[in-house]
């Protein structure tokens, strides 16, 4: 545990759902792998947009992750995917909702944050994806089996500035053209170097009607970031549903909360010698600071 500000910090998570017991280790350790490939571009003093962006494309590759190739179909049996990536330094945004027929939604986020608009979606998100020369999606992907099981990323990096990411294939048999929380700021992610980050998975319309990043943001400077996502968690009550957040504050100490029956988690750290991550806040607890 750190005893003072950390010198970086990386939180990923891989969705707030139940997951089977005999599937627990399996999503503890894609998040592990997401970690640490994120952790290691942190280490050698790189930005946490580059940090959040690798770490989120590792589990948009992985099937056992609602993201990318593991995508679960909407009503009409097609992929939508939504995703965002903020910039805690500028507070540029970039996002991308209901896209198609790509690998890494999260690059064409990335993307987006050189350009004016701060949300494409579908036909202009595709148009947009081929412009940039975006790897197209393999066409034997598998959907995830289902729930909510987004994947994010929250990142400090060595020079103070935070970041935040996250990729989703949205909730299963969703309407067509249904765009959730993930590429909304606000709802399922913020980053302010002034305060910190998070990243939400859930039911997108309970997040979005609740505000719940926003609301982690304001609670942050003065509650610290377990605080703050425990009260995002308690908000939820209004509006109903199943979420979990991830919380950074802007020294890099970290919270997680869901009510969710688990939520896969991990994190990379300077203090770590290695990523540590579990399916439930619990697991992590130790770590907090
Ligand atoms: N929040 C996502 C959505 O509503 C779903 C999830 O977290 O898996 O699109």
């Amino acid at each position: 545990m750190p005893t003072n500000k950390s010198a970086w910090t990386l939180v990923v998570h891989g969705g707030a759902r139940s997951i089977p017991r005999q599937d627990r280790a399996r999503f503890a350790a894609g998040c592990a792998q997401a970690a640490k490939v994120g952790g290691d571009i942190l280490a050698q003093g790189g930005s946490a947009i580059d940090a959040v962006e690798a770490a989120v494309r590792v589990l948009e590759d992985l099937p056992d992750f609602n993201a990318g190739t593991g995508s679960v179909r909407n009503a009409a049996g097609n992929v939508e995917m939504d995703a965002a990536v903020m910039d805690g330094h500028t507070l540029a945004i970039g996002g991308v909702g209901a896209i198609r027929e790509v690998r890494h939604p999260v690059s064409v986020a990335r993307a987006m944050l050189d350009e004016t608009p701060i949300l494409l979606v579908g036909e202009g998100a595709r148009q947009f994806a081929t412009h940039i020369g975006a790897e197209p999606a393999d066409a034997g992907s598998i959907p995830s089996p289902g729930g909510c099981d987004t994947v994010g990323c929250i990142a400090r990096d060595q020079a103070g500035h935070v970041a935040a990411a996250g990729s989703t294939g949205g909730l299963e048999g969703k309407m067509v053209g249904r765009v959730g929380d993930t590429p909304l700021p606000g709802c399922g992610l913020y980053a302010d170097d002034s305060a910190g980050a998070t990243a939400l998975s859930g039911e997108g319309e309970s997040i979005a009607r609740g505000m719940l990043a926003a609301h982690i943001l304001f609670a942050l400077p003065g509650n610290g970031a377990l605080a703050a996502a425990q009260m995002a968690i308690t908000r939820l009550e209004r509006t109903g549903g199943e979420a979990g957040a991830i919380v950074l504050d802007s020294d890099g100490g970290f919270g997680i909360a869901h009510n969710s029956a688990q939520f896969s988690v991990a994190v990379a750290a300077d203090w770590l010698d290695a990523p540590r991550a579990g399916t439930h806040a619990d697991d992590l607890r130790e770590w907090y600071t």
